[in-house]
């Protein structure tokens, strides 16, 4: 048996209900392991979204399948199992939240799901502490800022106990603070609790911090994989109109500017270690 969870097999969507009408994504085949850390990057209209809704067969391919954990997401008896499964955290946490008491609203998810109160109690812990939001379980959700506001979302979804979350431009309306904590709280799921984790962003920043990156464009999924791969094919980036991480910039910028210094760094620590390296063979 494959393990991949996710399965996406020439998958095509538009929007219109007739068939000449553009495709909103076309021939996608994605999979994705259970555990992994995929980055979705791509311009505005590229078809990100589209994905992200297939999954929790938000939308049914208008033709292809997909599947979650084997499942169908036509399969209408399925599709509970699949919400359940797949958890979709979206750009407003506003739209998110429900109700005025942070532990009522995490509470708010399993609740609909019939599972009994003590189940319950043991769930908003955990998700709570998973988020590091437990402190603040009888606080009203309107006291918190757009980062743990996030957070108490990302919790809510938690609670359901999903395999998969996906995080679909989830930080963009945060501040660099509120921002940090979302992406510190998303790499303790993955890193430790093992979930699936698919994150559509526009920063190349929060891209690196994934094992694989896809790369959309105009509905087409145009390459897919490792960080670095992606991130050294400079002609499809620029193509793409997407930036590199500001560490590699930097050094490519030096290395425009004559500087002779190696390596390729994608994050903080590594430019460091890059440019530390430069500088000790002046000594
Ligand atoms: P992204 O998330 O990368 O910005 P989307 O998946 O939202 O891209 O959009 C892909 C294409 O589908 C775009 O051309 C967009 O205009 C179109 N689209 C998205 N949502 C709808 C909708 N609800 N109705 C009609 N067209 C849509
Ligand atoms: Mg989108």
């Amino acid at each position: 048996m494959s393990d991949d969870f996710i399965k996406m097999e020439n998958v095509s969507f538009s929007y219109g209900a007739r068939k000449y009408e553009k495709c909103a994504i076309s021939d996608i085949n994605l999979e994705i392991k259970r555990g992994e850390f995929l980055a979705i990057v791509g311009q505005n209209g590229s078809g990100k979204s589209t994905i992200a809704k297939h999954l929790n067969a938000m939308i049914l391919p208008s033709s292809g399948k997909v599947f979650v954990d084997t499942m169908d997401t036509c399969d209408e008896n399925k599709v509970f199992e699949i919400r359940r499964a797949v958890g979709l955290v979206l750009q407003n946490p506003d739209n998110q939240i429900v109700s005025t008491i942070v532990e009522d609203d995490v509470a708010f998810g399993p609740e609909n799901l019939g599972i009994n109160p003590e189940e319950i109690k043991k769930r908003v812990y955990f998700a709570l502490k998973a988020v590091g939001m437990h402190e603040l379980k009888k606080e009203f959700v309107s006291r918190l800022s757009g980062g743990q506001k996030q957070r108490i979302a990302i919790a809510g979804i938690l609670a359901i106990n999903p395999d998969c979350m996906i995080f679909d431009e989830s930080t963009a309306m945060l501040d660099p603070c509120g921002r940090e904590e979302v992406l510190k709280t998303l790499l303790h799921l993955n890193k430790k609790q093992g979930l699936t984790i698919i994150l559509i962003t526009h920063f190349m920043e929060e891209a690196v911090l994934a094992d694989r990156i896809a790369v959309m464009k105009g509905g087409k999924i145009i390459k897919i994989g490792g960080k670095r791969e992606i991130f050294s094919d400079l002609n499809l980036l620029e193509s793409c109109h997407l930036s590199l991480p500001q560490s590699a910039r930097l050094i490519l910028s030096l290395r425009k500017n004559g500087l002779k210094i190696d390596g390729n760094p994608i994050n903080k620590t590594e430019c460091i270690d890059v440019l530390h390296r430069f500088l000790s063979s002046f000594r």
